[in-house]
C-alpha cells in the first residue's frame, strides 16, 4: 500500500499530530491488510459521497476506504553524511510515497525550538538541504557510471546523462528535484533515480489554537505558503493540539466543536485527503445492500486491475464494469432510474476507471 511519511524538526508537533492520526484511527476489522508497525496510522478518508450513497442505498454496513501515514523520526543535521540515526531516516524516507512535512507555525516560550527560534523556511531548508545532499550523492554516483556508455553512445545513456545534469545544476542550486522541469520522457527517467526530491511533497503549517480559525494573520504560515508556491506545493494548516482532542471526539460531538472553533474541516482531514491526492489516489465504490464501500485506486489503471482490489477472482474472472458516476447516481437517486436515463455504462477490460465511479463488477468464478 502507498503511505505518506510525516517529517519535521523535532518539536513541531509532529508526535501530537501522528497522535491525532493513530487516535482518529480505521476500525481495524475493517482493514485486514493493516500492518501492527507502531510507526504507521492508518486514517480513514473522510468522504461525503459516501456518506450520501449511504442515504440512498441504505445498506446494512458502510465501509469507508483508508490508507496510511508513516510517523518519520529523527531527523539530525548531516543526516546526509550517514551518521548514525541520519542514516535511518534517509532510508526511511526512501521507503515512502509522499511526503508530509509538518513545519512549526506558533509561538510558544516553553517550547524551545532546535534553532534557538520559529522560522518555518529555515526549518524547510535544512531538512531540504539533507535530502537535497544526499541525491546528489546518488546522481554523482550515477553520472559517473553513465558518463562512460554515454561516451559509447548508448542511447539510453545519453539520454540519461541529459537528464543527470539538469537534475544535478537543479540540486547544486538547492532545489528539490520535484520543483524541476522535465518532459514526460525525462520524467520517467528521473523516477527511475528513486531521489529524495522527487517524492510528492507537501507542508503542514502547524498553528497555535488561537490562530487555527484564521491562520491567514499568521506571518509564518504566509512565508510558508510562498515557500511552497514556489514548488507547486500544497501548504496545509493544522493546530496538532487540537487534532489530538478532536481525534478522540464522536462524530457529532466533533462537528459541534468544529463549529465552535468556526472551522468547516478539520486540519487532520483536510490533510488525509491532501495526501490521498498527493499519492495520486482516487476512490470509486461498490453500493449494493448488504455494503456500501470506498476503494482505493491508483488514477490511470483499468477496469479488471480495480475489480482486482477487491478480490483477485474478480480480476482473473472480469467480464464488465456495470458503472455509473456518483453525480449520475446522485441525481437520478436510485439505479433504475439512472439505467432508464441511460447512465449506467457497460464497461469492458481498457475501461479507465474514474474517481467517483459507482461500479459493479460482472465476473465469471
Ligand atoms: P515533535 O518533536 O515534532 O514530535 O513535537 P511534539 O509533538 O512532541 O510537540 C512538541 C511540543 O509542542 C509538545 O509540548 C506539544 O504539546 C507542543 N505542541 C505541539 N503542537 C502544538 C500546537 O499546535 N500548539 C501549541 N501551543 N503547542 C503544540
Amino acid at each position: 500500500a502507498l503511505t505518506a511519511g510525516i517529517v519535521g524538526l523535532p518539536n513541531v508537533g509532529k508526535s501530537t499530530l501522528f497522535n491525532a492520526i493513530t487516535q482518529a484511527g480505521a476500525e481495524a476489522a475493517n482493514y485486514p491488510f493493516a500492518t501492527i508497525d507502531p510507526n504507521v496510522g492508518i486514517v480513514e478518508v473522510p468522504d461525503e459521497r459516501l456518506n450520501k450513497l449511504t442515504e440512498l442505498v441504505n445498506p446494512k454496513k458502510t465501509v469507508p476506504t483508508a490508507f496510511e501515514f508513516t510517523d518519520i523520526a529523527g531527523i539530525v543535521k548531516g543526516a546526509s553524511k550517514g551518521e548514525g540515526l541520519g542514516n535511518q531516516f534517509l532510508s526511511h524516507i526512501r521507503q515512502v510515497d509522499a511526503i508530509c512535512q509538518v513545519v512549526r507555525c506558533f509561538e510558544d516560550e516553553n517550547i524551545t525550538h532546535v534553532s534557538g527560534k520559529v522560522d518555518p523556511i529555515d526549518d524547510i531548508e535544512i531538512i531540504n538541504l539533507e535530502l537535497i545532499l544526499a541525491d546528489l550523492d546518488t546522481v554523482n554516483k550515477r553520472y559517473q557510471r553513465v558518463e562512460k556508455l554515454a561516451r559509447q553512445k548508448d542511447k539510453d545513456a545519453v539520454a540519461e546523462q541529459a537528464v543527470l545534469a539538469i537534475v544535478k545544476e537543479g540540486l547544486e542550486n538547492d532545489k528539490p528535484v520535484r520543483a524541476l522541469e522535465f518532459s514526460e520522457d525525462q520524467w520517467k527517467i528521473v523516477k527511475g533515480l528513486h531521489l529524495l526530491t522527487s517524492k510528492p511533497t507537501l507542508y503542514v503549517a502547524n498553528v497555535s489554537e488561537d490562530e487555527v480559525a484564521d491562520p491567514d494573520g499568521n506571518e509564518y504560515v504566509q512565508k510558508v505558503k510562498a515557500h511552497a508556491a514556489d514548488e507547486n506545493a500544497e501548504v496545509i494548516i493544522v493546530c496538532a493540539r487540537i487534532e489530538e482532542e478532536i481525534a478522540e471526539l464522536e462524530a457529532e460531538e466533533k462537528e459541534e466543536f468544529l463549529e465552535d472553533l468556526g472551522i468547516a474541516e478539520s486540519g487532520l482531514d483536510q490533510l488525509i485527503k491532501a495526501s490521498y491526492n498527493l499519492l495520486g489516489l482516487a476512490t470509486y465504490f461498490t453500493a449494493g445492500e448488504q455494503e456500501v464501500r470506498a476503494w482505493t485506486f491508483r488514477k490511470g489503471i483499468k477496469a479488471p486491475q480495480a475489480a482486482g482490489i477487491i478480490h483477485t477472482d474478480f480480476e482473473r474472472g472480469f467480464i464488465r464494469a456495470e458503472t455509473v458516476s456518483y453525480t449520475d447516481l446522485v441525481e437520478a437517486e436510485n439505479m433504475t432510474t439512472a439505467r432508464e436515463r441511460g447512465k449506467v455504462r457497460l464497461e469492458g477490460k481498457e475501461y479507465i476507471v474514474k474517481d467517483g465511479d459507482v461500479i459493479h463488477f460482472r465476473f465469471n468464478v
